[in-house]
């Protein structure tokens, strides 16, 4: 029994210490037996440090039951955080041994790591799927940060470009989230990790200047804090008070994005009352012994407490003079609200009386993912969701009101068109124009914390590419672009039909190819574009099919009449003598002009000194030379060639794409081992241009490469080219 080894006896110890400690109730039972099998099951793994893998899920479990508690159920799936992805126990056995709570919840852990991931965000049906499982249970959402936290703190044991990847993902993706989700203290460390990793060299100078200033720091606090001590205990208060810990990665953030330098940031000295009471009146109680002790700065003073943010975070902020003339901002809060300040969605969790009911407050924190999951194309989904986790990642808040006096929070640099989707979307696709606080104003104006807000709506009106250019929310921005797309879709469609009935009407046939050629030769990138062109008018399509008609019927002028009349003069000339390959004491050679292959129709030259140079008859040197002389014309069969291989030449014509090169070797490599003998690709705006060359054994071995190539995405036509 693993049990027995002191180590791990000391390790279970810690773990039911640190759950006791911090967790409502505890089943000894569930988390002795969970971390008995997680033991077991990881009993052959190593992690990246060289130590035991099984220390990895007990350190996760170790986070949530010391820094985002919540119940034991969640120390139980951490510890089986990894069990059924990485070794050979399947979710039947594990409803078996722990139920389907706790089965449900290791699974969606293993899930929405995919999520995540980004690249994997391509079906916007997985998302929702799995959307539904945070959802339904926010552990699921707990684990997961608690695994990334725990994989962030040890990501020194990887290499350098697993730590940048990783290191981004957090910052990009997991630090947005866990802010969404109220995780404060999860929020800090894993962006000051991610900040170490990606930027070393900034965060070790700015590391080393806070410790610089650490006394200096604590003595002004002190000085700061010592008459406010004073008035708190007249009054019988009971408080926590500490100087804020500036974290490196917002103190980096801010010198970036002030462009000042480290000292005038890091010189605005903060502090943080937490109040133990149950009673938010305490809150403005001490806010006014702050604001009698020293003088507040106007317009910076902002109340949580009474509008909290949209993660439900609640503070009161303001800033005063301190002594010395120095600022100082001070954060007024409930013990309560700092704890669902640190540890958002697991505090809140922990302070509903009834857990089943349902849960306004929560269902405001998942409302968010739930809308960008559900907006998002299934083309931009990983651009997209990205794009709203930076936005909504730090962005401050305003609250404006309805003409009915409705409150509703905005984004800073928010305009009324985002507040008419706010409002509706079909306000918004409507709106024309908007009244703030009585007065008329452009739509692109930008509101402000206690504006009114009055939307002015007309059927006629829709939304307008020129928005993009102002409006700030994820949800107004997803339903711009969606009916522009929509908009240009109706006029690719009209475009379509139009140049449809006209072909049918001048009785013309165009292929696919023959199409892509033609939007090519017109500068157009795509066909799609080219039917836009025809929807808006821009093109005038007699005046295009009369210009292609001529030059088709130059094209095919010159080569096929001149080829009917030299093959039969060669017939006669020749007197219908047969040179067969096989026949003994004639040489031949293929022509390397147009490099025939076995089943292309054929004809022979006879050369001086190199015998029969044999040519496809469609070649146009032998045309040419034949034009001169065509008594040195021999018909010819093909010879017997099995096993040898010949040069053929195809160009490819299709949209250019990342990787196009590659799937096209790929393809062509993988049908029976052909080799490629050159590969050239040209790319011009989004089209590109390739030739390749490579080794067939007939015709029909080409035929097959040649449809298999046409089946690539992007790919508009596959032709041979005649000399290589
Ligand atoms: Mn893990």
């Amino acid at each position: 029994m693993a049990l027995e080894n002191p180590r791990y006896k000391k390790m279970l110890d810690d773990l039911l210490d640190a759950c006791k400690h911090h967790l409502p109730s505890v089943s000894d039972v569930m988390i002795t037996k969970a971390f008995e099998f997680a033991l077991e099951a990881h009993k052959n793994d190593l992690r990246a440090s060289g130590e035991p893998y099984f220390t990895h899920p007990f350190e996760v479990a170790m986070i949530v039951s010391q820094e985002i508690p919540l119940d034991d159920v969640t120390v139980v799936c951490a510890l089986l955080h990894d069990v059924v992805e990485d070794t050979d126990f399947n979710l039947d056995f594990m409803v078996k041994e722990f139920g389907k709570e706790v089965t449900e919840i290791v699974d969606g852990v293993t899930k929405i790591g995919g999520i995540f991931k980004g690249q994997e965000i391509t079906q916007a049906e997985n998302y929702r799927k799995l959307l539904l499982s945070m959802v339904k249970d926010v552990r699921v959402i707990l684990v997961k940060f608690a695994d990334r936290l725990h994989n962030m703190r040890t990501l020194e044991f990887v290499n350098q470009d697993k730590q940048r990847r990783i290191a981004q993902e957090t910052l990009e993706i997991y630090a947005p989230f866990a802010n969404r989700f109220g995780l404060g203290q999860v929020k800090w460390e894993l962006e000051d990790l991610s900040f170490k990793y990606l930027n070393r060299e900034a965060y070790e100078e700015i590391a080393r200047k806070i410790k610089s200033k650490r006394k200096e720091r604590e003595s002004y606090i002190n000085k700061f804090s010592e008459p406010i001590i004073q008035k708190l205990n007249d009054y019988n208060l009971k408080y926590e008070m500490n100087g804020r810990p500036k974290h490196l990665y917002s103190i980096y953030r801010k010198m970036v994005k002030r462009n000042k330098p480290f000292e005038e940031i890091y010189d605005l000295f903060a502090i943080r009352i937490i109040i133990d009471t149950e009673n938010t009146n305490d809150c403005y109680t001490t806010l006014g012994i702050v604001n009698q002790m020293y003088l507040p700065v106007p317009d910076r003073f902002k109340d949580y407490v009474s509008i909290p943010k949209t993660n439900n975070y609640q503070s009161i902020h303001t800033t005063v003079v301190g002594p010395e003339g120095r600022l100082v901002e001070v954060q007024i809060r409930t013990k309560k609200m700092h704890e669902v300040a640190e540890k958002g969605v697991a505090a809140h969790w922990r302070y509903k009386e009834n857990k089943a009911a349902s849960d306004k407050e929560l269902e405001s924190w998942v409302n968010w993912i739930r809308d960008i999951f559900e907006s998002a194309s299934k083309d931009d989904a990983r651009k997209e969701l990205l794009e709203s986790f930076k936005l909504n990642l730090y962005q401050d808040e305003i609250y404006v009101f309805t003409p009915k006096g409705d409150l509703r929070r905005l984004p800073v640099g928010s305009t009324p068109v985002d507040f008419a989707f706010e409002i509706h979307s079909k306000v918004g696709f409507h709106c024309i124009g908007a009244k703030v606080n009585g007065k008329i104003v452009p739509l692109d104006t930008v509101l402000h914390s206690g504006d009114q807000v009055e939307i002015i709506t007309s059927k006629n009106q829709h939304p307008n590419k020129n928005w993009m250019k102002f409006v700030v929310t994820h949800k107004s921005k997803t339903a711009i672009r969606k009916w522009i797309n929509k908009e240009e879709e109706d006029i690719i469609d009209a475009g379509k039909e139009i140049w449809e009935k006209k072909i049918k009407r001048l009785k013309l046939s165009f292929t696919p190819s023959d199409l892509a050629k033609l939007t090519l030769s017109l500068k157009f990138e795509s066909p799609k574009l080219f039917y836009k062109a025809i929807g808006q008018g821009k093109i005038n399509l007699d005046e295009v099919l009369t210009a292609t008609r001529e030059k088709e019927e130059k094209k095919e002028k010159i080569p096929s009449l001149e080829f009917d009349n030299f093959a039969s003069i060669a017939r006669t000339d020749i007197g219908g003598v047969l040179v067969d390959g096989k026949n003994a004491g004639i040489m031949y050679s293929y022509a390397k002009c147009c490099n025939p292959i076995p089943g292309d129709p054929v004809i022979g030259y006879i050369t001086v000194g190199e015998g029969i140079k044999i040519h496809r008859k469609t070649c146009i040197n032998l045309i040419r030379i034949s034009e001169k002389d065509s008594s040195k014309l021999v018909p010819v069969q093909w010879p017997e060639a099995e096993g040898s291989l010949f040069v053929a030449g195809l160009s490819i014509l299709g949209e250019d794409s990342a990787g196009i090169l590659n799937e096209i070797s790929h393809t062509i490599v993988s049908y029976q081992n052909t080799n490629i003998k050159s590969i050239n690709i040209n790319t011009t705006d989004s089209m590109f241009e390739g030739s390749v060359t490579l080794y067939v054994h007939n015709i029909e071995h080409l035929a097959r490469i040649i449809e298999r190539l046409k089946k690539l995405k992007g790919v508009y036509t596959v032709e041979r080219f005649e000399s290589s």
